[in-house]
């Protein structure tokens, strides 16, 4: 009785536990929803199979005492048992995934890319709360004329619930900033596979156990609200990055666009992604079984691409309230108003719902595809290497062999013997043609010697 009260008690402990943790950690959510799924479908049945049983097991719960055992109970008690032996604990999985990556912390690496004066690092600010370009020195016209593109890192642990979280930002001040841009995606895209060649040095290592990670795990593209929809300058970037990191646009400066504009201009920009076969961030589907509201969220997510955002690092009184946003003569836009821009969105999209989501496509797709290409173009350099190998040793090309018409090995070693006693013979009388002499010899018996290789034990010869 004892043990069955123990299973039970247990079973509904862990819903209990699960349910506190999914409303706890927002960040995890993908993790813990499927974690709390799976949970269910394993302890609901034990819970369901005796509904009789669970109402006398809720009370039991809630006293003490524990209940009579009658005939009728003992059977129950039995059949409990059996089920008890049943559940064998793997439910727990989950939640064990779950503390130890709560206890290792979380990493995430964000890039953000596009022209100055964007506001790139206002966003930045705005999204995570932080000043994180305190020292960033802003140049003239004039030194971003002559500047190249640069590539600043700056880290943040942010610590939220109890969930630590280690944000990289990488910004590139002086993209686009020059008169001639040909070719300035170049050193984002050299900076990302740097860190990609750093993960798989330290992969193939021997100390696999602290290796940081430092790949980019999406990269935030903003796009001029000024324009006509994408620039070539965009289009360039996108395509040379596209496979080696998620790329999620953004219109910038939505406080620029009526809401029209805005529309139109979302839609030029998704048809000339289409059109030029640039490969975004693609969010999954949802599964069938998801909720209509999740769903619906979702559609929403899919269809605010490229998200319109407003940055603003002030804070301003509107009705009332002391929220983000920018003070215009007219009115306040709010930074985190959805009726004003798509902020809320990409920071919900970003941190709560598809953090873990950019991560394993980092990991699965831009990282392998890496990989793939590493190991390919060593496996063809290992070959070509030992196919040189095959032909020097098939060839005999691998010194100078000097030819020796009609020679073979034991002939050579005649010739060389001959040559050693010619050369220790006493050569006492004329001294000055035995020097020449000797001298002529010991070059032939050098030359003989190098043609069998170097001597295995110089001190024998
Ligand atoms: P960055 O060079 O891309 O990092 O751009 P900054 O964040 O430094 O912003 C450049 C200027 O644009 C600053 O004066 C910001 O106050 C302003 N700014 C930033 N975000 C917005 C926005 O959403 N709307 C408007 N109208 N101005 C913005």
């Amino acid at each position: 009785m004892k043990n069955w009260l123990k299973g039970r008690k247990r079973a509904r402990l862990l819903s209990l536990i699960q349910g506190t943790t999914v409303d706890d950690i927002d960040p995890l959510c993908g993790l813990v929803r499927v974690a709390q799924r799976k949970t269910e479908c394993t302890v609901a049945p034990v819970a369901m199979e005796d509904n009789d049983h669970d109402a006398h097991s809720s009370s039991d719960d809630q006293d003490s005492t524990p209940p009579s055992p009658g005939p009728a109970r003992l059977h129950h008690h039995e059949a409990e048992q059996d089920q008890d032996k049943e559940y064998v604990g793997f439910a727990t999985l989950p939640n064990q995934v779950h503390r130890k990556s709560v206890k290792k912390g979380f990493d995430f690496t964000l890039m953000v890319a596009g022209e100055s004066g964007l506001g790139k690092s206002t966003l930045v600010n705005s999204l995570f709360l932080t000043d994180l370009y305190k020292d960033r020195k802003l140049l003239n016209a004039e030194e971003r004329i002559t500047q190249t593109v640069e590539i600043t890192k700056h880290t943040v642990d942010i610590e939220e619930k109890g969930v630590k979280l280690k944000l990289t930002i990488v910004d590139t001040p002086g993209f686009g900033d020059a008169v001639n841009n040909t070719e300035c995606w170049k050193s984002v895209a050299d900076y990302i596979d740097q860190q990609f060649e750093q993960y798989f040095r330290d992969e193939s290592g021997l100390n696999r156990k602290n290796i940081q990670d430092n790949r980019v795990h999406c990269c935030l593209y903003f796009i001029s609200p000024f324009g006509h929809g994408l620039r070539p300058l965009d289009v360039e970037f996108m395509k040379a990055l596209h496979e080696k990191v998620n790329i999620v646009p953004i219109l910038a400066k939505a406080d620029t666009l009526t809401p029209n504009e805005v529309k139109k201009k979302k839609f030029k920009i998704r048809e000339e992604i289409e059109q030029y076969g640039i490969k975004i961030y693609q969010f999954p589907d949802c599964d069938s079984d998801e909720d209509e509201d999740f769903k619906q969220q979702d559609q929403e997510l899919k269809d605010s691409i490229p998200f319109a955002v407003i940055g603003s690092n002030t804070v301003v009184e509107a009705k009332g309230k002391r929220v983000r946003g920018r003070l215009y003569p007219w009115g306040i836009v709010e930074v985190e108003n959805s009726a004003h821009c798509d902020f809320v969105k990409l920071r919900n999209m970003l941190v709560r719902t598809h953090m873990q989501d950019l991560k394993d496509v980092t990991r699965e797709t831009h990282y392998e595809n890496y990989r793939a290409h590493c190991i390919q173009s060593m496996t063809r350099m290992v070959v070509k290497e030992r196919n040189r190998n095959k032909l020097t040793r098939e060839s005999g090309t691998d010194f100078p062999i000097p030819v020796i018409p009609g020679a073979n090995d034991t002939e050579t070693e005649k010739l060389i013997r001959e040559k050693d006693e010619e050369v220790q013979r006493p050569h006492l009388e004329c001294e000055p043609e035995h020097t020449y002499g000797l001298k002529q010899d010991e070059h032939s018996s050098l030359e003989l010697h190098s043609a069998l290789g170097p001597d295995p034990d110089p001190e024998t010869s």
